[in-house]
């Protein structure tokens, strides 16, 4: 069931919003070679709780971390440790926030250092699917008009979907109905009207679309190796639609 929001709601979901987009880009500027994806979480942690939020990933359902930190071949849901961040790697920052009851969450793909140029063009290619998607979270639309338009930024680049993770419904929860593909013919699935918020979140492979999950239960790989992008919005559903995590 989808659980439409009062504009009261919507408008604790744009202060959640905006300390998500404040933390993902206080972390994405400090990405640099020789950092950790460990201290990439502390700095997160620490920024989000002296602004009075609660960062959302830290212990759902036993996640160790504030922070999603995911490099190169690794696609979402990586946990921050000792890995060491160099020259050329990409790594993707996924963090969700609680502030006054309400998530924001958010992802962003980031570049250490000098990347070639085919990683720049994932990178490049993904934030624009996920921008052909947010265009397309307007009432009367249908839901699969926004998996749609994301797909078809991310093959007509010439890369592949994750179909195995989705975007989803958010408010009270960070993960609601409905369920979000980035892939699939336009014109199907709910009809969008206003109160809706959805986390768009287009995962997209530099290789082909399959993935596995490693034995610590949570990071998911390609299994290919080759390096996968993942950007995130949260988007109130209106005309025009209104990204509550913009920068
Ligand atoms: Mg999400």
């Amino acid at each position: 069931m989808i659980v439409l929001k009062a504009e009261w709601e919507i408008e604790k979901m744009r202060r959640a919003g905006a300390l998500t987009a404040q933390a993902r880009d206080y972390v994405a500027a400090l990405v640099r070679p020789g950092l950790t994806t460990r201290e990439l979480d502390e700095a997160a942690r620490r920024f989000i709780a002296e602004r009075g939020g609660t960062p959302s990933f830290l212990g759902y359902q036993g996640f160790p971390a504030s922070i999603c930190a995911s490099v190169n071949g690794v696609v979402v849901h990586g946990i921050p440790g000792d890995q060491v961040l160099r020259d050329g790697d990409i790594v993707s920052l996924d963090l969700g926030v609680i502030v006054d009851g309400y998530h924001g969450d958010t992802a962003v793909t980031v570049a250490v250092g000098r990347v070639s140029q085919e990683v720049q063009e994932l990178l490049d290619a993904t934030r624009r699917s996920l921008l052909a998607g947010v265009a397309q979270a307007r009432p009367g639309n249908h839901l699969s008009d926004i998996s749609h338009a994301v797909e078809e930024v991310a093959t007509g680049a010439g890369f592949s979907v994750v179909v195995d993770f989705v975007g989803h419904g958010i408010g009270r929860e960070m993960h609601e109905d409905p369920q979000i593909p980035n892939y699939g013919p336009p014109g199907r699935g709910v009809q969008l009207k206003r109160g809706m918020v959805l986390a768009i979140e287009p995962m997209i492979n530099m290789g082909g679309p399959d993935v596995r999950i490693r034995d610590d239960g949570w990071t998911v790989e390609t299994i290919d190796g080759k390096p996968s992008a993942h950007f995130e919005h949260t988007v109130a559903v209106g005309d025009p639609p209104d990204v509550l995590t913009a920068p």
